[in-house]
């Protein structure tokens, strides 16, 4: 018996093959939820959620775009007629230094990581509230945590750390409506976002300052977000869970 069965769940950012999202979708569909995979390209969402069982559904929904966030979750509650898990997973990083942050740059990086999330909950969260439950699950980073990072930029340690306070704000606003909301900040994990950009000697380095000597796997996050999405999580709301080999310690 699944941990998700008869639940419907949304994932965007899902179509990339290494992604944090597309694991997520999986596991997801491993235990009984019926998922809709969210992504920039329409053909790339449909193979990504084919791949995952023929159940699924994908769709083409740019988050920044908050008509595109309320038509994708209106098809999709006509469709299924409710809907119990939102993953905002979608995300982009610029490895920039402060400096050299135009202001391009920060409206890209803000828009799909921050503003994104906000319409994407607002999207769902009416129909979570007239069920009486739903579980939204945010993709923070340890970038928050503690900025830094090679890959993100202040702009995306900014938008990551906006995640968290935005997590706990409206976690804190639709508690009584047994919405739970809650943030996942993964380390390094090893995805497209990660993987190519590194020489063998960047990666020795990252990996060196990770207690548990090893860059996290998709099947990592996605594990967490199975918890949190699940009703194991059920008196869960407003946490952040770190997935990061022990980075912060
Ligand atoms: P990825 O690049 O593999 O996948 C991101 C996905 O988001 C892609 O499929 C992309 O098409 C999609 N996307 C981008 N802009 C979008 C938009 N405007 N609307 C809809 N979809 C859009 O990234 P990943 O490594 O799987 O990361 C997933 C999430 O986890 C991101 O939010 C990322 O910031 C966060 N994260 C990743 C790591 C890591 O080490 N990989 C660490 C901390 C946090």
């Amino acid at each position: 018996m699944g941990l998700l069965e008869g639940k419907y769940a949304i994932v965007t950012g899902a179509a990339s093959a290494r992604g944090l999202g597309k694991a997520t979708a999986q596991l997801f569909a491993d235990h009984g939820a019926t998922v809709a995979i969210l992504d920039l390209d329409e053909a790339a969402a449909r193979a990504a959620a084919a791949d995952i069982g023929a159940a699924h559904l994908g769709l083409a929904c740019n988050v920044t775009d908050k008509a595109a966030c309320e038509a994708a979750v209106a098809a999709l509650l006509a469709e299924w007629g409710r809907v119990d898990i939102l993953v905002n997973n979608a995300g982009i990083t610029q490895p920039l230094k402060s400096l050299e942050i135009a202001a391009a740059n920060y409206d890209a990086v803000l828009d799909v990581n921050l503003r994104g999330t906000l319409y994407m909950s607002q999207a769902v969260i009416p129909a979570m509230r007239g069920q009486k439950s739903g579980s939204i699950v945010n993709l923070s980073s340890v970038s928050a945590q503690r900025g830094g990072g090679i890959f993100g930029g202040p702009h995306y340690s900014a938008a990551k750390a906006g995640v968290l306070g935005l997590t706990k704000a409206m976690a804190r606003e639709f508690a009584p409506d047994n919405v739970r909301i809650n943030a996942i900040c993964p380390g390094f994990i090893a995805t497209d976002i990660t993987g190519g950009k590194l020489t063998p000697e960047m990666l020795e380095g990252i990996i060196a300052g990770i207690p548990m000597a090893r860059a996290g796997e998709a099947g990592d996050v996605a594990g967490c977000a199975l918890f949190l999405a699940s009703d194991l999580a059920a008196y869960c709301t407003g946490t952040e869970v770190d997935v990061n080999g022990g980075s912060l310690i």
